[in-house]
């Protein structure tokens, strides 16, 4: 399963279809213009290929285990905002999530900074209680405060069912969820 990964790219550039080819080099040429931010868990098993129909250019992604965002994740954010003119941000949690994990068992010491970054999302969803929702929620949550003007929109990816659920779009509780409110905090 694990090949050379320049072996891997040169088997699927022989598969590819002309028309991304010339995308590509659309995109090389004239820049990106990307229709979203994606930002999800490092976690293998999320496709995020998925969450796009175009080969390249559409989702602009960043990654970190626990779709956490450190000072370095809202630096790449801003760049996207204020420089490339996203308006929407896709937060995508997801089941069997090892850094929501880390939180839940206290392993502070072994991961500090993971800990820190969840536990205050979740300090800022604490009216949700499954904690890989209420990691994305609080973390939606801090970034309306930040990014006012940009849509934000919460999903939750789950691993074995390959489902994507909406969880919430800016400005509402997700109805599920509404009634654990105890805060009646909106974003
Ligand atoms: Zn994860």
């Amino acid at each position: 399963m694990c090949n050379d990964i320049k072996n891997n790219f040169e088997y699927n550039l022989k598969h590819i279809r002309e028309g991304d080819i010339l995308l590509a080099q659309r995109l090389a040429r004239d820049g990106q213009r990307p229709c979203r931010v994606i930002i999800t868990c490092s976690d293998s098993r999320i496709p995020e290929e998925m969450f796009k129909r175009e080969f390249l250019g559409e989702n602009f992604v960043i990654r970190n285990a626990g779709n956490a965002l450190d000072d370095y994740g809202i630096d790449t954010l801003t760049f996207a905002v204020n420089h490339l003119k996203i308006q929407e941000i896709c937060i995508i949690a997801h089941t069997g999530c090892g850094a929501v994990r880390v939180y839940s068992q206290g392993l502070m010491h072994e991961f500090p900074h993971i800990y820190n970054l969840i536990s205050q999302n979740i300090h800022r969803a604490r009216d949700i209680q499954d904690l890989e929702i209420a990691n994305a929620v609080g973390l939606a949550r801090r970034l309306k405060e930040r990014f006012s003007n940009v849509n934000i929109k919460v999903y939750l990816y789950d691993i074995e069912r390959l489902e994507l659920r909406n969880i919430e779009i800016i400005g509402s509780l997700p109805s599920p969820y509404r009634q654990l409110s105890h805060h009646q905090e909106t974003l």
